[in-house]
């Protein structure tokens, strides 16, 4: 692990963000997506965080490990933890871990929920459900609602603990898309024909960051936030003026200078020989596409004292080249810290633009040899 290129997580930004969301969200129950390693930020930490000093109680991850650990790290913590996607119901290894450790598998066909209902061990299992209203993704069917009300009523259960679906174009103008329409039409009738049968259900949710941000699917007791709760918005840059969410970035991804010399345009540098587009002074900086800098960081704009540095030449696995002004040269120092991004959202909106990702992808791709350092008070 490294000691001076690190992940600052300010778990005070984290619960501003929270707050504000609670505030603007004021009838909806947090379900609070932790899926990849809490999108980067450190699953464990941010749980128990969630938990112990935010009353969060519910949580959402990807695969059942992610579940697993949760429950084995926090083993003294009550809370309600759902697995969505990688759920392996038929891996007989798996099934009964979510009895064991209660945790709620996400049941997305109707194979897997035909499974439950006629496995007598799981009679007491949560029922979530989750249906596919456009995503065309996972989920169960619109058109397989009356299957599942069928095998509801033959192995005698009345009740959804929790049901969900999932929206597929949230960071567009949902008012103006017709397809995020349709969604929440599809979900309406589900809701509708489930509630006809005489089947009940506990909670639903439907809204990611983007529908939040947007004030769509409130009107379910449940809302799923990811990334806005980390910071950014959800929306894309185009659309970001439909969003009232003023959040906070709660990382910032600091490495420090391990090297500076003067360079002169055509200079080749490091791997591949790329020519340096100009004179100025290079800092060495360690971080690297083995922490999570990938390649695509090529040509971003490192902020440093004042001065606006282009990461130039390849970005190797353990380092990448900043190129700076001549001007900078008397204040960049080896040894000095160098910020990629900061509280403020608009670097990490700013470098996904730049590298050609996501903002998502950006947190997600941050591997684990950057250390993770929480500030709390
Ligand atoms: C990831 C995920 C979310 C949260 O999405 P964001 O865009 O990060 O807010 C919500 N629901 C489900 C099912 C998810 O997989």
């Amino acid at each position: 692990m490294r000691f001076r290129s690190r992940l600052v997580v300010d778990l005070n930004l984290f619960a501003e963000n929270i707050s504000q969301l609670r505030s603007h969200c004021s009838q909806n129950e947090i379900l609070l997506m932790v899926k990849a390693n809490a999108y980067g930020h450190g699953l464990v930490p941010i749980v128990k965080f969630s938990v112990e000093e935010l009353k969060i109680k519910e949580f959402g991850c990807a695969t059942l490990q992610e579940a697993l650990t949760i429950r084995e790290e926090l083993k003294d913590l009550e809370f309600e933890v759902y697995v969505f996607s990688d759920v392996q119901l038929d891996v007989s290894d798996s099934a009964h871990l979510y009895l064991n450790r209660r945790i709620t598998p996400v049941i997305s066909s109707l194979r897997d929920l035909k499974w439950v209902l006629e496995n007598k061990e799981f009679a007491h299992l949560p029922l979530s459900l989750k249906f596919n209203t456009g995503m065309n993704r996972l989920g169960l069917e619109s058109y397989q609602v009356g299957d599942v009300i069928s095998l509801l009523k033959a192995n005698g259960r009345k009740t959804i603990h929790h049901l969900m679906s999932h929206f597929a174009s949230a960071s567009l103008f949902i008012q103006k898309n017709k397809q995020s329409q349709r969604q929440i039409e599809e979900f309406a009738k589900i809701k509708k024909e489930l509630t006809a049968a005489g089947i009940l259900f506990e909670k639903s949710s439907m809204s990611n960051s983007g529908a939040i941000e947007q004030d769509v699917g409130l009107e379910e007791t449940h809302i799923r936030p990811g990334l806005m709760v980390y910071g950014p918005s959800s929306l894309i840059p185009k659309y970001k003026e439909k969003s009232w969410w003023q959040g906070k970035n709660i990382s910032a991804l600091d490495t420090y200078i391990i090297k500076t010399f003067p360079v002169e345009k055509g200079t080749p540098i490091g791997y591949g020989a790329t020519p340096c587009p100009d004179n100025g002074i290079i800092a060495v900086i360690a971080l690297g596409y083995g922490d999570g800098l990938s390649t695509n960081y090529q040509g971003a704009t490192v902020h440093h004292k004042g001065f606006a540095g282009i990461i130039c030449g390849k970005v190797n696995m353990d380092m990448a080249q900043v190129l700076f002004p001549s001007q900078a040269e008397e204040k960049l120092k080896e040894g000095d810290y160098i910020r990629i991004w900061g509280h403020d959202t608009a670097d990490v909106i700013r470098l996904a633009e730049e590298t050609g990702a996501i903002t998502y992808e950006l947190f997600c791709q941050l591997t684990n040899r950057v250390p993770r350092i929480y500030s709390f008070r």
